[in-house]
């Protein structure tokens, strides 16, 4: 198996799942009752209409079994998104809600709570960190930033006996460390405190609860919505006890996602294995050709072995995504490397990654750090690979890095 195989297989594995998911087999008096349509029709709706209010207060109490008695408890298309965005994750149940900020904010207002303490990894997302550091903060909750690369005996030191939560992103927004997932889990089940994965990266190649995850958390903006035009979150739970927490929790919030949205992201599902694996494939190649570049000092992929996080990868991960960052040599000043990304033709300026067309962001200056380890001080930039030829982008990148 080549390197460009081994990145890919995790993807090209999903195909069979991703064409049957989300798709109820709901015979329609239009189709004379017999027929289906292929896919499940975008359904609006605020009011349901009851036939008296006894089965009107049943359904209301089923609430658990995605039913609604009211279109702000979700519709069909999103109860169709959830059932199979558990089944990618090999979950109990998902709750969709507006984007995947708001999967990660409203996971952590469903498991801490005032006087509670959070462990967050320095190298989340930043609006991530923003929301713990603003409200939950606020609301009483004490965040412990700790290196991502922690081991097993620096992490049970930080743990204390109001630890409610152990959050983890792998792997780590810009910077890419590779979390051991196995261990976070073993070390806050122990403390009675459960670990939220934001498992966006490694959404259909790493499997959270197999791993220990309680619970993941899913922008699906990125790999499923995959085309650039819909913004949208998931949180999937292994268990009972959790996911009642969450609906509730959700309902309460007021969290669900309009059904065009829903219908858009189930539509990217279609394609999602193809594309991220051809997407993995050429990221490959090109963090291959760019770690090789003079200019470049280190290429932070996972997926190549002199990565520090290549061993937990290979064990962990069945591929990996189209995201990466490029660390420049330190004799490269940040302007001139803003220049170079300016100059870049095939790829565009813009937030998010994981959809079609191919994206470049500069890590320096935007990247908060709390822990002087997790300081990235040389100018770097992060790629989002899309479907280009990769023969193109590398000539594209190899005009841009001679300009420096
Ligand atoms: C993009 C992203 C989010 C937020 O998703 P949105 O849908 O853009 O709100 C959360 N976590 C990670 C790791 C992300 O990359």
């Amino acid at each position: 198996m080549t390197d460009e195989d081994r990145v890919a297989a995790g993807w090209d594995r999903l195909n069979s799942l991703l064409v049957r998911l989300g798709r109820p087999d709901v015979h329609d008096e239009h189709f004379r009752d017999t027929g289906t349509l292929v896919n499940t029709p975008v359904t609006r709706g605020s009011t349901v209409l009851f036939p008296d209010l006894a089965t009107m207060r049943k359904v209301g109490s089923e609430r658990y079994d995605h039913t609604a008695i009211y279109g702000a408890m979700g519709t069909p298309v999103q109860h169709e998104l959830e059932r199979a965005i558990a089944a990618i994750e090999n979950g109990r149940d998902t709750q969709i809600v507006s984007s995947g900020l708001a999967a990660c904010t409203t996971a952590l207002l469903t498991w801490t709570s005032s006087g509670g303490h959070c462990l967050i990894p320095d190298a989340c997302y930043g609006p991530t960190r923003r929301f713990a550091d603003t409200m939950l903060g606020r609301f009483g909750v004490e965040i412990t930033y700790y290196d991502p690369l922690i081991r097993e005996p620096e992490l049970r030191a930080l743990m204390r006996p109001d630890t409610q939560v152990v959050f983890a992103e792998s792997p780590g927004s810009h910077t890419f460390e590779i979390q051991d997932i196995p261990m976070l889990a073993r070390v806050a089940h122990a403390h009675d405190a459960r670990l939220l994965l934001d498992n966006t990266w490694g959404f259909g190649i790493f499997a959270p609860f197999d791993k220990g995850a309680d619970v993941s958390i899913q922008a699906l903006t990125k790999y499923p919505g995959g085309h650039s035009d819909a913004v949208l979150g998931a949180i999937t739970v292994a268990a009972e006890e959790e996911w009642h927490r969450l609906r509730d929790a959700a309902i309460q919030l007021g969290q669900l996602a309009g059904p065009d949205d829903c219908w858009l992201t189930l539509r990217g599902l279609r394609t999602m294995g193809v594309r991220l694996a051809r997407q993995s494939r050429t990221a490959l190649t090109v963090a291959k050709w760019l770690s090789t570049h003079p200019k470049v000092l280190r290429v932070l992929h996972p997926a190549l072995p002199d990565n520090p996080g290549y061993a937990l990868w290979e064990r962990d991960f069945s591929g990996a995504g189209p995201l990466f960052s490029v660390v420049l040599q330190p004799s490269c000043t940040r302007a001139a490397m803003e220049k170079m990304i300016d100059s870049l033709s095939r790829f565009g300026i813009g937030a998010s990654w994981g959809g079609f067309e191919s994206l470049v962001l500069p890590t320096t200056g935007g990247v908060i750090r709390s822990l002087p380890e997790c300081r990235a001080d040389h100018p770097a930039f992060r790629l989002s690979i899309g479907l280009d030829d990769a023969a193109d982008l590398i000539a594209d990148l190899e005009h841009g890095l001679m300009r420096l």
